[in-house]
């Protein structure tokens, strides 16, 4: 950390101090726990540092007991959520983007990876997940949708540019490794000072968008550098009057029960 500049952040810091009285809160979702966990710890370090729960999106058939035992001490410790990402992480796919709950699964196949996608993973962990379903590439298709609700997961979480749909969901809204790649951290700072401005007039305004700012990270692609960034990052974002740090599942909730309201108005 020392001699890293953080006046990258100024266009987010500035969004911040122009925002509502009211906080706007926000998540980090890691994808891909049971791949490159080496890299994982680390990570839940930065973000316990700063008081921010982590959210882990875990592939069930790749969480190694050792991983599975960490990632459980980790949640019982709230340094952590554990969230269901997908079962494989396979591509279907014949042709296409990638995506291992798409239309080239029939609803059977796909009911019977969510669950035991489910099962798998609650064994590893010894204990129930979140109920959040995080499918990897942030793809599903309807019939996913539909089978969450009738499966009893609680959530979905996918990106802003996917479909809409009435079941529970809370959505990132930045991807780190491609934001880097693309235009180094002015890119990250850009997206996310957008992201909170836009959060801050759809308040107002109801725009429908997931009221929380989402950061999606990738533990295996972040070096040295990135945790340095992101030590900036959460420090700014948690101690800033307005932001806050609130872990997925409870937005899930909230959305869950704004749904709800939603759906008892349509009915009347
Ligand atoms: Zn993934």
């Amino acid at each position: 950390m020392t001699g890293v500049r953080s006046d990258w952040l100024d266009p987010l810091r500035a969004a911040l101090d122009d925002g509502p009285s009211l906080p706007v809160a926000w998540f980090f979702r890691d994808d891909d726990a049971g791949w490159a966990d080496d890299r994982l710890w680390p990570l839940v370090e930065v973000c316990a540092a700063a008081g921010a729960t982590l959210d882990v999106a875990a592939i069930p058939e790749e969480v190694t007991p050792a991983t599975g035992e960490a990632l459980s001490r980790l949640a019982g410790e709230a340094m952590i959520a554990i969230h269901q990402h997908g079962r494989s992480h396979i591509n279907h796919e014949a042709t296409g983007r990638s995506c291992e709950f798409g239309s080239a699964r029939s609803a059977d196949d796909q009911a019977t990876d969510l669950t035991a996608g489910r099962d798998l993973l609650e064994a590893a962990i010894d204990g129930p997940t979140t109920g959040v379903f995080v499918p990897p590439w942030n793809r599903c298709t309807e019939v996913t949708v539909g089978l969450l609700a009738e499966l009893g997961f609680a959530a979905l979480s996918r990106d802003e540019s996917a479909f809409a749909t009435s079941f529970p969901e809370v959505r990132i809204c930045a991807d780190w490794t491609r934001l880097t790649h693309e235009g180094g951290l002015p890119a990250v700072a850009g997206s996310l000072a957008c992201a909170v401005r836009r959060r801050a007039a759809g308040r107002a305004e109801g725009d429908g968008l997931t009221p929380a700012v989402g950061l999606m990270l990738h533990h295996a692609q972040l070096g040295a550098a990135d945790l340095s960034a992101l030590v900036q990052l959460l420090d700014l974002v948690a101690y800033h009057p307005g932001a806050e740090c609130v872990p997925l599942a409870s937005l899930a909730s909230m959305a869950g029960a704004t749904q709800g309201a939603a759906d008892d108005d349509s009915r009347t």
